[in-house]
């Protein structure tokens, strides 16, 4: 691992891609404090907008702060976060104040290799009232091993010195004291230093939302061993629970590319055999009864104009070899599993 230390005090930042964490690394560079970055990725992540807009994200770190970001991928270990969070969720299966323990632990470690001074966050006090309150910041330092050395120089005239303030390594009248959802003050000072106009709300993540967090809850009620991988699969298609199987049926061209990419080897394919339509994905107790059902479903959405049609299926896409013949299914019949 490269040596960062160049005289000053190093800080490690934890960086979402947005303007909070943006403010905190220029109020930390305006001290002359080395900065690095670290962004945690998921495929819970619905951050693409990071990439491709110039004035947005995390190109702006590198470009106009010369901030050197690294990346970690959340793990399989998130997941059991996931599933039971000492903290509670929030608004749906978003394990907030878990999931800052999880990334700060994780960050220890890393600032630990790169032999950081310290850890900081984008973090505002009473942002979201849930995981951001005086009580959760104070719970999240605690778990994470960090109490009194985690900076969160955007509402840091509203906390407890830190022992990096108390030591003068960080100058505290150099850091803010904000509080709340506004971001008038930060989108103000990205202007000045010439960061960026406009306040692009960055990323997002899929367990704050409830169609995803319903696949998800499914998914943790139905897998006792839980992977990143399966979790990308809960992105794309349609989802279907039938008793202990799974049914995925792509919705457009790219999801059913990105399905056959992502099968697994004993899952099954399923098309419709005279017309256009979805690839289906069949997961988890295969048996007469799922087959059937998934070929209704095939057929329903697909440009079948009969009541009628006949339906393909196997293991591998070029030896679609089975068939039968099934009637449609109608929107009532599908409803109750869909998740
Ligand atoms: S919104 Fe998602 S990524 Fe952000 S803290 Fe909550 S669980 Fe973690």
């Amino acid at each position: 691992m490269e040596d960062f230390k160049k005289g000053s005090p190093l800080g490690l930042g934890l960086i979402s891609g947005g303007l909070d964490s943006l403010i905190a690394c220029l109020l930390l560079k305006l001290q002359n404090i080395e900065v690095i970055g670290l962004n945690f990725k998921s495929p819970f992540c619905v951050c693409d907008k990071a990439y491709k807009n110039s004035e947005c994200g995390l190109n702006l770190y590198y470009d106009k702060l010369g901030i050197k970001t690294y990346f970690l991928q959340k793990e399989n270990d998130y997941l059991e976060v996931i599933r039971n969070p000492k903290f509670g969720y929030g608004k749906n299966l978003n394990p907030c104040i878990d999931c800052r323990i999880y990334i700060l632990k994780k960050a220890k470690k890393f600032a630990d290799k790169i032999n950081a001074d310290f850890i900081f966050t984008g973090e505002v006090l009473d942002q979201r009232p849930k995981s951001q309150n005086l009580k959760a910041l104070k719970t999240i330092e605690k778990e994470a091993f960090l109490e009194g050395k985690l900076l969160r120089p955007l509402s840091a005239l509203l906390l407890k010195p830190t022992i990096l303030e108390e030591k003068g390594i960080i100058d505290r009248s150099k850091l803010l004291g904000i509080k709340g959802r506004s971001r008038k003050l930060q989108l103000e000072l990205a202007r000045s230093h010439g960061l960026l106009n406009e306040y692009y709300a960055c990323g997002g993540c899929l367990l704050t939302e409830k169609e995803f967090a319903s696949r998800m809850r499914d998914y943790l009620k139905f897998n006792k061993i839980l992977t990143m991988d399966d979790v990308r699969l809960l992105k794309y298609g349609r989802h279907f629970r039938f008793n202990h199987s799974k049914i995925i049926i792509g919705r457009n061209k790219l999801e059913n590319g990105l399905l056959l990419q992502l099968k697994g080897p004993d899952d099954i394919l399923m098309e419709a055999a005279e017309v256009h339509g979805p690839i289906t994905l069949i997961l988890g107790r295969i048996d007469v009864e799922v087959i059937n059902f998934a070929a209704s479903l095939t057929l329903r959405y697909s440009d079948a104009k009969n009541s009628h049609g006949k339906i393909i299926f196997g293991k591998e896409p070029k030896t679609l070899t089975e068939h039968l013949i099934v009637e449609k299914a109608t929107q009532d019949y599908l409803k109750p599993f869909l998740l």
